[in-house]
């Protein structure tokens, strides 16, 4: 065992690859004990013990407990009430908590607040990682607060703060970039996850994240595991090409685990990220100007979900679309490698050929034949506009007739209500409603199947298999289920980006595993 007193510079602090730091908040000895040899397991570098969350003050032998035989590096924080933390004991006595912390051979850095005097920083600055936090918003004033921090002897910069649009994540990018020691600068919130999971390609000195889902210390904190297995953390470096989805919400977005295994599959030097940007045309603005003004940032694509489609159609601009992207007037897709911004409705596309292909047909083979769509809401749209392109008889049925009649009257189709479902007499039926999605499986929108049905496609893809299609497979009906759409829309995007083919069969593989996870 290493007794106090004598300082041994742990692996840690060699300037080397972005620490993975786990955050370590809990009341009892046991549990930091318990939760340090998680972190170790799951793969951390170090982790951040806030001794504040402790229910009592620890005594020298309760520090020995835990500092004594540490699986690994320990950064010393006790956060103080006025910096949102739990200390609510005297300034001296958490100064000379963390003294005594730091005097252990396991306590590489000691995290030291940026109102706390140099005089009494508790161990030497080279082993003060100082920090600056603000829970409420990115500060105004960010660059002066880092210049303070920078021209510190502190070993290590810290800012964290509060964003409500990953615009104000980049200003992370922007202080690694120009930043003359390790730095942590992390956007806390849903919207700054770009932040934490591209710490490693920012240059970042450590990002934080959970042995495992909840016991986080910041808002937004992800998984040690989702940044090893979903974003590329091993291959992550400088000057990788990004990528994200945009959308509000994203959290539950498979796309980056997709996308960045699709990279992988195929030695693509890119990442990417999640984007969650707030309701409004301004809030995605904000974002786009602010992500195109950086050139380092090396934004090459971005696939865009609810609610921004509208948005991103009008930022790329009319002409840089399809004519039926423009007639359904949503993008998903954005393309950013050339002169100019390109848009991409993948949507569209994505259902047709998965229909097409299931009906062993080419786009015109489906005209003059009718179809019955179910809903008429986004998705809904996309179809209605490429069935009625290809020259199909498309009829929409809509739980709220006046959005069937809108929709219907747009692309040329005849509108129903879905009381008029016993009557439905078309060969194609493609249901763009969430029933029969989970948790509902044994819903469905459509029973019984009336007989002039030979073709169900259902766009649910959770489950697989729905109710309505497995009715239509035991009526003999060719049968075409969400994946195929989902996956098609993916390649599509990668395809427009990267200009190589998709790992289709990669992709695929993806959205399965990562379905049967949420099952
Ligand atoms: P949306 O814009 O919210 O539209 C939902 C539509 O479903 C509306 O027409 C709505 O009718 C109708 N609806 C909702 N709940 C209903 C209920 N209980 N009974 C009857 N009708 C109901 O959603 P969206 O973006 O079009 O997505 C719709 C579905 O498409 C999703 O649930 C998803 O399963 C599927 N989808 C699949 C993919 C894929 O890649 N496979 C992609 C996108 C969407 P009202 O107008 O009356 O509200």
């Amino acid at each position: 065992m290493v007794r106090p007193g004598r300082i041994v510079y742990h692996a840690a602090m060699e300037p080397q690859a972005t620490k993975l730091i786990c955050p370590v908040v809990c009341e009892s000895l046991d549990g930091v004990r318990a939760e340090l040899a998680a972190a170790a397991r799951a793969g951390a570098d170090l982790a951040e013990w806030r001794l504040d969350f402790l229910h009592d003050r620890p005594s020298a032998d309760a520090l020995r407990a835990v500092l004594g035989d540490a699986a690994l590096g320990v950064i010393a924080t006790c956060r103080p009430s006025r910096q949102g933390g739990r200390w609510a004991g005297s300034e001296a006595e958490r100064l000379g908590l963390l003294a005594d912390a730091g005097r252990w051979a396991a306590v590489p850095f000691v995290d030291v607040e940026d109102d706390v005097p140099q005089a009494d920083w508790p161990v030497e600055p080279a082993r003060v990682i100082l920090s600056h936090h603000d829970f409420d918003r990115c500060p105004a004033e960010l660059d002066a607060i880092f210049d303070r921090l920078d021209s510190s002897p502190a070993a290590v910069n810290k800012v964290a703060f509060a964003c409500t649009n990953p615009a104000d994540a980049l200003r992370c990018c922007d202080l690694l970039a120009r930043t003359s020691k390790p730095t942590i600068a992390l956007a806390m919130g849903q919207a700054g996850a770009i932040s934490r999971v591209a710490a490693r390609a920012w240059g970042g000195f450590g990002t934080f994240a959970l042995a495992r889902p909840g016991a986080s210390s910041a808002p937004g904190q992800p998984t040690l595991a989702e940044l090893q297995e979903t974003y590329r953390w091993a291959d992550q470096h400088a000057g990788m090409d990004l990528f994200g989805v945009i959308g509000c919400p994203v959290g539950h977005s498979m796309s980056p685990a997709i996308h960045n295994a699709a990279f992988a599959a195929t030695g693509l030097d890119a990442l990417y990220v999640p984007l969650h940007i707030e309701p409004g045309r301004e809030e995605f603005e904000r974002f786009m100007q602010a992500a195109t003004d950086r050139s380092g940032l090396r934004l090459r694509g971005l696939s865009v979900t609810i609610p921004h489609k509208e948005h991103a159609l009008e930022w790329v601009g009319p002409d840089a679309v399809d004519d039926l992207a423009r007639s359904i007037g949503a993008i998903n897709t954005i393309v950013l490698t050339g002169e100019k911004p390109g848009g991409l409705n993948t949507d569209y596309a994505a259902a047709i050929d998965a229909l097409c292909e299931a009906m062993g047909i080419g786009r015109d083979g489906l005209a003059g034949r009718s179809a019955a769509v179910l809903g008429a809401g986004g998705a809904a749209r996309a179809i209605v506009a490429a069935l009625a392109d290809a020259g199909a008889g498309v009829t929409v049925y809509n739980r709220t007739a006046s959005r069937a009649e809108a929709l219907a009257d747009e692309f040329g189709a005849d509108a129903a209500g879905l009381d008029e479902l016993a009557w439905l007499d078309a060969e194609i039926v493609i249901n763009c409603t969430p029933v029969g999605m989970a948790p509902h499986v044994d819903a469905s929108p459509l029973t019984p199947i009336p007989p002039s049905v030979k073709v169900v496609f259902d766009t649910i893809y959770n489950p697989l298999e729905t109710k309505l299609l497995a009715e239509a497979a035991r009526r003999g009906c060719v049968t075409v289920g969400g994946l195929a759409m989902f996956v098609n829309q993916a390649v599509a995007q990668f395809e427009a980006w990267t200009d190589r083919l998709a790992p289709r069969a990669i992709m695929q593989q993806v959205t399965v595993e990562r379905l049967g996870r949420r099952a």
